[in-house]
């Protein structure tokens, strides 16, 4: 049995502002009192990465960027290098999350040389998957799930997975206030990781962290992080309440995942 030390990550989108980031980023330093038994990412709007770096100082959690361009610099307008990140403090990105699947167009390809560039970069990444609810709805959850991890994880290797954590998200719940069961989420969750060794071995698919996304929060997250196969979460809405998000974060410990 291996003990994975549980990952939360704050997933902040397109909100607050540099009041209310800082603000909210001071909220959860100094009421975070894990002891080491969780580990915590926030992942605020870009442009106050740099001042969210220094309202983190000296605290546990990482700051992580909700996206990044896999070129190291260039003629790309308005995109932003994992260089550029790291000068603001940054540790961890979020690749294939499905707003930048589905609202914006990322394909498989691109979510591969991001997750690439992240890995090659020395950062830790999370690695977004998770099915439609036309596709849940056509029994297609687990194969999309396959799919999404093979094309994300393709050229990736047994030594970079160490800093890769996969977060299972449907996107019918992302943001919706809908929730899988934990029964459900339980499923989908130990398909990857039976992927996870058909792809590298078992104990790479041991030691990976499988985080659950969508609509968790205080009320639902115990039950949820309760379920073997589930390491924690991403957290949308409910991160930017510090006290929802601490909430959460203590469930996670609690259920020693
Ligand atoms: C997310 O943004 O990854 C997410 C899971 O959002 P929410 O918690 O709001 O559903």
């Amino acid at each position: 049995m291996t003990n994975r030390t549980p990952f939360v990550g704050g997933n902040w989108k397109m909100n607050t502002d540099a009041t209310t980031g800082n603000a909210l980023a001071r909220a959860l330093a100094s009421g975070l009192d894990t002891s080491g038994g969780v580990e915590v990412a926030i992942y605020p709007p870009f442009v106050y990465l740099s001042s969210i770096s220094q309202s983190l100082a000296g605290s546990d959690i990482s700051l992580g960027a909700q996206d990044a361009y896999h070129e190291p610099s260039g003629a790309f307008t308005g995109e932003i290098s994992l260089d550029m990140l790291k000068d603001c403090g940054v540790r961890s990105v979020l690749t294939g999350h499905s707003e930048r699947r589905h609202v914006i167009g990322e394909n498989d390809t691109i979510v591969n040389k991001k997750t690439r560039a992240v890995l090659a970069s020395g950062l830790q990444v999370v690695l977004c998957i998770g099915e439609t609810l036309d596709q849940r709805e056509s029994g297609k959850t687990d194969a999309i799930n396959e799919h999404q991890t093979r094309a994300g994880l393709e050229g990736v290797s047994r030594d970079q997975l160490s800093r890769v954590v996969i977060a299972y998200e449907p996107v019918w719940a992302i943001g919706t206030g809908k929730t899988a069961t934990p029964e459900d989420a339980q499923n989908a969750h130990a398909r990857i990781r039976e992927l996870i060794a058909t792809m590298y071995d078992q104990n790479a698919a041991d030691a990976i962290r499988i985080i659950y996304g969508g609509s968790m929060k205080p009320g639902n997250a115990g039950e949820l992080m309760a379920m073997p196969d589930i390491d924690g979460g991403l957290i949308g809405g409910a991160s930017l309440v510090s006290d929802d998000f601490l909430s959460i974060i203590r469930s996670s410990v609690a259920q020693g995942v």
